[in-house]
């Protein structure tokens, strides 16, 4: 049966309310400042997370507000919508942490760091890639060893384009825990704190999320206690399970949502200035190419709501939903730079331009179909799980 419904009551209210926190608390002016110097505003970031909003994956036991993940997802949408500034570090605690401690963490893990997570007081970092490793995760080639007594785990190797190293309390390092162990038993996810000593962390300079440095994390004879291991002792090769499990589903959203939010806000922008910039004597949007974009990027935009919300429902119902979250990462982070690029025509030279968002929407949105797993990772994926023979 196919249901079409009003979005809860619940929902409105939240998003009414990040509207409005969005409003006082990330003017346009200090937006730009923090992307121009690559600043993450952890003082307002903590005036968001005392909101409650971290805990929306984090079990009331735990003191969270309980698993809601079409509520997550609706709280990076909008924060998205004034671009990555915090939108990237709610990630970094309600998924990369809520969601993978309280999914495959320890008891103890979980009695000690959820009701932080769920008070916005912890930030996680992936450290999932390798200079030699992008799409193909399971070959990483950073190494975890167990003392002879097994009580401690020393990691050697190379975690490249880790965002958010600088910030975080921990990273999740994904490291090769058994080099005799056949592929995908022989990996484990490690905490780890980026302050301990055999960690350097080296800057890279490249294109869009500004929000936190994106780092080189050299490990080199790094010791954690066994029990930092993702799971505890039980968690030793346990990774490439944790890693594609359950958890993977909703991963897939996290930064569908953040692509949905900056083409939303794209769309909105070029209305606005479509409306207000005059040539030939009129308004720009009475010319029936520019009208025509305004409307297929507004169209584009409305497909990839109902993609990514269905597939968000589907997730928080705990319904199997591979297909289509990676459907949704796909469609959405590719028809987002569509639509963006689109805008960013609608506004000319000052798409172009410092100073206007639609420059810094443009840096952000083209690395959509590149990170949380490539476009062509979702589509091998939705090949795969649909049985479509190689
Ligand atoms: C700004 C930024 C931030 C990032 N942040 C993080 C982070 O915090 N933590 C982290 O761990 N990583 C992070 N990444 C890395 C990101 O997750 C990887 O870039 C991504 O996994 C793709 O890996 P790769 O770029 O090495 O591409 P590769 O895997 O080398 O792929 C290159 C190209 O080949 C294609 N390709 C590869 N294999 C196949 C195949 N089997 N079939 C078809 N096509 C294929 C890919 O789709 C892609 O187009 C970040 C990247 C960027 C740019």
């Amino acid at each position: 049966m196919t249901s079409f419904v009003d979005e809860p009551a619940h929902l409105v209210q939240l998003r009414d309310s990040i509207r409005r926190f969005v409003e006082r608390e990330m003017p346009r002016d200090a937006v730009r400042r923090w992307d121009r110097e690559r600043m993450f505003p952890r003082e307002v970031f903590h005036r968001l997370a005392a909101t409650g909003v971290c805990g929306l994956t984090v079990a009331e036991e735990y003191g969270g507000a309980g698993r809601d993940i079409v509520a997550a997802v609706t709280v990076i949408d909008e924060l998205a919508r004034r671009g990555t500034a915090l939108a990237g570090p709610y990630i970094h605690c309600a998924f990369y942490g809520g969601l993978n401690v309280s999914e495959n963490g320890s008891p103890a893990q979980q009695r000690a760091l959820l009701p932080r997570i769920a008070r916005g007081e912890l930030l996680f970092a992936y450290g999932l890639s390798e200079p030699d490793v992008g799409g193909d995760l399971a070959s990483v080639a950073t190494s975890a060893r167990r003392s002879a007594d097994g009580q401690t785990v020393v990691l050697n190797g190379t975690k490249r384009w880790c965002t958010g190293a600088r910030v975080a309390d921990y990273i999740l390092c994904l490291a090769r825990s058994d080099p005799d162990t056949p592929r995908y038993r022989n990996l484990s996810l490690v905490l780890v704190p980026p302050g301990l000593p055999g960690i350097t962390i080296v800057d890279i300079d490249h294109l869009g999320l500004r929000y936190a440095a994106t780092t080189d994390v050299i490990l080199e004879d790094v010791v954690v206690p066994i029990e930092d291991v993702l799971g505890g002792p039980e968690g030793w090769n346990q990774g490439w399970r944790m890693l594609a499990g359950p958890a993977l589903d909703v991963e897939k959203l996290e930064i569908t949502a953040v692509a949905y939010g900056i083409a939303a806000a794209a769309v909105d922008d070029a209305w606005r200035y479509a409306q207000e910039r005059r040539q030939f004597g009129k308004p720009i949007c009475a010319h029936q190419s520019v009208r025509h974009a305004l409307v297929e990027a507004r169209t584009k935009l409305q497909a990839c709501r109902h993609l990514l919300y269905h597939a968000a429902w589907l997730a928080d119902q705990s319904r199997p939903c591979s297909v289509e979250t990676s459907m949704a990462k796909l469609f959405i982070a590719e028809t987002a730079v569509e639509v963006v690029l689109a805008c960013q025509r609608i506004l000319g030279a000052y798409g172009c331009a410092e100073g206007y968002d639609m420059e810094r929407y443009v840096r952000d949105i083209c690395v959509m179909p590149i990170v949380g797993g490539s476009s062509n990772m979702q589509r091998n994926n939705i090949a795969a799980r649909l049985r479509l023979p190689e």
